[in-house]
């Protein structure tokens, strides 16, 4: 998995590269974390410092700043987090095209004669960049200036009780909020450092479609990710600790999620475990290295 690029000390600068490097990925990072953007001047003492600007920091930063509080956003990486570049925008657009392709095969159904169905995988994966990159003016740096929040690009580090680092800048600060999210965690699968594994980090930059997928968790974003690249056209198999899907959900709600993943073809392979975990963990996820594993999605 990509490390976060380092960063400059004084300003973003242009290290970020979203992959593919196309046009769309540019235009995203021209705002989410703009290549000459160049950090202000701190002000005096901030009524709020607030590091990370996913989606919960970009509600407080603009919260305060809309009642009139002196707000600095510190962020290392992509202003929007997780949920606009490799989250919640990106999944949901892989979803309506697979719901397109699904819809497109089952046509027949309603009466209505499609011919066979042809997934251009690469056509999908530029439309989820293009749809990305048209948002992310709303969590762009400049907005935020716009709003009357000090944005700082870089990483934030607490230097004392009131005192944030971020880019050789001190940030002094009356109260602080730190929304810095998480990010898919590593699990001790045999064999899994050895093969090309996606996760929710990287997945999203793929330009030509999997053959075969093993999806490591069934949870909501397991189900919706296997679901997709199924539907796409990807063979996918879900691997699962428990005994079957959604295994917080209502028994009843996570059977008909099973069965759907089922009728799409996805292959579903309940009780696997890490190696040296008892039954009752849970939360481990177990499978054999196949050619391709990912994403995994555990959090
Ligand atoms: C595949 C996927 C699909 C999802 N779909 C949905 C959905 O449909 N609906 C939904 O509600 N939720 C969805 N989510 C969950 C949603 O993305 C998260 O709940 C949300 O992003 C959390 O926001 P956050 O601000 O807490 O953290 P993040 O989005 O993780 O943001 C944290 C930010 O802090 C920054 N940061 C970390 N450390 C530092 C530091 N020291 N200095 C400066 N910056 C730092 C990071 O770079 C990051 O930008 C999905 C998640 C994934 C992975």
């Amino acid at each position: 998995m990509p490390e976060h690029p380092v960063l400059p000390s004084r300003s973003a600068a242009s290290q970020v590269l979203v992959l593919p490097d196309e046009e769309a990925n540019r235009r995203l990072v021209e705002n989410v974390h703009p290549p000459d953007w160049i950090n202000p001047e701190p002000a005096s003492r901030y009524n709020l410092v607030v590091i990370g600007a996913g989606r919960a920091g970009l509600v407080a930063a603009a919260g305060a700043a809309g009642l009139g509080a002196r707000v600095a956003l510190v962020e290392r990486h992509l202003m929007g987090g997780d949920c606009l570049n490799v989250g919640c925008v990106p999944s949901k657009t892989l979803l309506r095209s697979a719901r397109a392709a699904s819809d497109a095969a089952d046509s027949a159904r309603y009466g209505v004669e499609t011919g066979e169905v042809a997934v251009d995988f690469g056509a999908v994966m530029v439309r989820l960049r293009a749809i990305r990159a048209g948002l992310s003016h709303h969590d762009s740096a400049e907005r935020f200036r716009h709003l009357g929040v000090d944005v700082f690009i870089g990483e934030g580090r607490f230097a004392g009780r009131d005192l944030v680092d971020v880019a050789s800048r001190r940030l002094r600060f009356r109260r602080a909020v730190i929304a810095t999210g998480s990010r898919a965690r590593s699990r001790p699968i045999e064999g899994l450092e050895d093969a090309r594994y996606l996760t929710n980090e990287t997945v999203f930059s793929l330009t030509e479609r999997p053959g075969r997928l093993a999806v490591s968790g069934a949870g909501p974003l397991g189900c919706e990710l296997a679901q997709a690249f199924q539907r796409l056209g990807t063979r996918v198999t879900l691997l699962e600790a428990g005994a079957h899907v959604l295994a917080r959900e209502d028994p009843d709600a996570a059977a008909i999620v099973e069965r759907a993943l089922l009728d799409d073809g996805v292959r579903l392979e309940p009780g696997r475990r890490p190696p040296g975990r008892s039954p009752g963990s849970g939360d481990g996820r177990q499978g054999r290295a196949r050619r391709e594993i990912g994403p995994r999605t555990g959090r």
